[in-house]
């Protein structure tokens, strides 16, 4: 009798193959401790169904730091009778004293309820509905409450299995209430609900707390939430550098074990989150970070070989601390030069080898741009508009080391010529090749008709420009203005 009672409460504690009870001391001991286990991992995951009201006197973030649109969008939800809040990254920024990038929302109302009080929308989505909802030309995302799933209970249908065979998420499109909307996002600080007509934060997992702290924590199991969607790793590790923030002890412990797993993301989903990272204003931390966790060798597979060679760090780091000016200056930046710069020495090793082997210097760079380009995209889905602009800035640095006859002229003319030169600009800065090849071509530029003509070498000149030999000038220089917006 006593030992039916137990094995009843561990079912319902989410332990539905425990074993039945024995009856022998040990055994209770063991169920009731995994019951115990169970219930706080529950708490823990959940967060409290009570969650902390925050109001706007303690954190200070009023309704006019909320785009206009989506105020808008809440107020048609809440006259109709819904729940209506901005939710996720917005909060998070708004908090942190930063321009929000877009505004989302989060409501109890069904996408055809949101698309009736808010007429200028359509539902998007076949797997997930969303809405957007459209003011002028600001878009605001509206999503139903959701639920994730929960490993503890064993999916409903027959056929369908939410995780696939490492535990990655394949279906997360139920509905659900809030607390579960916020148990289901990735970190306590992404999880904040705010809502505009009373100006109060509804916090259920101390997000807000944890924001003040600087400290980033996973909902939930982390080593369960990786397993389920291992974006959520590189997302960690964009979030910490980019906002100074200590990945909290068990948040960090499975990323450098998992870091496999990012091979089971689809090229695709990893690319996006990729240039978000390397976008972000910060992705010389964030690279840096990559590599400390271990991470990098899931994204850009010869990163980390690229890493280790000294001239291919320093060119790297140069680009992406170019970038990271540009971003944070508000300027526009360039994927396809800023992912040319991170396997332009890929490029340059295979071309070697090519060579190496007998093939001509032009055949080999081009071949060589195919593999490298190959051997990545199997991996990140570069989609096709950035390859071309890569292999065209590759192609033109072998033309901008050609400086006889009417080459450097038909040089000058293409659309691509001042990404190109910028990119060569960085090699100079790197060491890679000397200083005089920019300053001689940041002078052609300049140069009268004549004058160039006069600067042009004669077939026989040596080429000086290969392999620097005098340390370079450090950064800052000409190279700063890399990503021409053009690309
Ligand atoms: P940013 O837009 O600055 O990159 P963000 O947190 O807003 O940061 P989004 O990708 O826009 O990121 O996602 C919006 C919200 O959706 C997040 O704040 C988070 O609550 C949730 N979310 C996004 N990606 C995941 C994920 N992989 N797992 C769980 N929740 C996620
Ligand atoms: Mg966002």
């Amino acid at each position: 009798m006593r030992s039916a009672v137990v094995h009843h409460d561990a079912r319902r504690a989410g332990y539905p193959n425990e074993p039945f009870f024995t009856g022998h001391a040990c055994a209770h001991s063991s169920i009731l401790k995994a019951m115990i286990r169970s219930l706080l991992r529950r708490v823990f995951s959940r967060g409290s169904a009570k969650p902390k009201v925050i109001s706007f006197s303690s954190h200070g973030i009023s309704r006019e730091g909320i785009s206009p649109c989506a105020r808008r969008v809440v107020e048609a939800l809440q006259s109709n009778g819904y729940k209506a809040f901005v939710v996720g990254g917005a909060v998070r920024d708004l908090l942190l004293g930063k321009q929000p990038n877009d505004f989302d929302l989060a409501t109890d109302a069904h996408p055809e309820q949101v698309r009736s009080a808010f007429r200028r929308s359509r539902i998007i989505g076949r797997r997930f509905r969303l809405v957007h909802c459209m003011c002028g030309s600001e878009t605001i995302e509206v999503a139903t409450y959701r639920r994730g799933h929960d490993p503890e209970q064993p999916s409903e249908g027959k056929d369908e299995s939410h995780t696939d065979e490492h535990g990655r998420l394949l279906r997360d499109n139920v509905y659900g209430t809030q607390p579960d909307d916020a148990a289901r996002r990735d970190f306590t600080i992404n999880a904040l609900f705010y809502d505009p007509s009373t100006q109060e934060i509804i916090d259920y997992h101390n997000g807000v707390a944890d924001l003040k702290k600087k400290r980033l924590r996973m909902i939930g199991d982390p080593a369960v939430r990786y397993r389920e969607d291992p974006v959520r790793m590189l997302r960690a590790v964009r979030f910490a550098a980019s906002y100074g923030l200590e990945i909290e002890k068990a948040t960090l412990a499975p990323i450098r074990p998992f870091a496999s797993l990012l091979a089971n993301v689809p090229p695709a989903r990893l690319f996006d989150e990729m240039l978000k990272l390397l976008l972000s204003g910060h992705a010389t931390q964030c690279v840096m970070r990559l590599r400390r966790e271990g991470l990098h060798h899931g994204l850009l597979p010869l990163l980390d070989v690229i890493l280790e060679q000294p001239l291919g760090e320093r060119f790297v780091m140069l680009a992406l601390n170019n970038t990271d000016v540009r971003v944070l200056e508000g300027k526009p930046v360039s994927p396809g030069f800023l992912f040319a710069a991170l396997l332009w020495h890929e490029v340059l090793a295979t071309s070697k080898k090519l060579r190496d082997g007998g093939m001509a210097a032009m055949p080999a760079l081009f071949l060589a741009m195919d593999q490298v380009l190959d051997t990545q995209t199997a991996q990140l889905a570069i989609p096709r508009r950035f390859t071309t602009d890569m292999k065209d800035l590759w192609a033109l640095q072998h033309r901008l080391e050609n400086r006889t006859g009417k080459r450097p002229f038909r040089v000058l003319e293409h659309p691509r010529f001042r990404a190109a030169y910028d990119f060569l600009q960085l090699r100079c800065d790197s060491g890679e090749l000397e200083a005089e090849l920019g300053d001689w071509w940041r002078r052609f530029q300049q140069a009268t008709p004549t004058e160039r003509e006069t600067m042009l070498l004669r077939d026989s000149e040596p080429k000086r420009s290969r392999r620097r030999r005098k340390r370079p000038a450090e950064s800052g220089s000409a190279s700063a203005v890399q990503a021409d917006a053009s690309m």
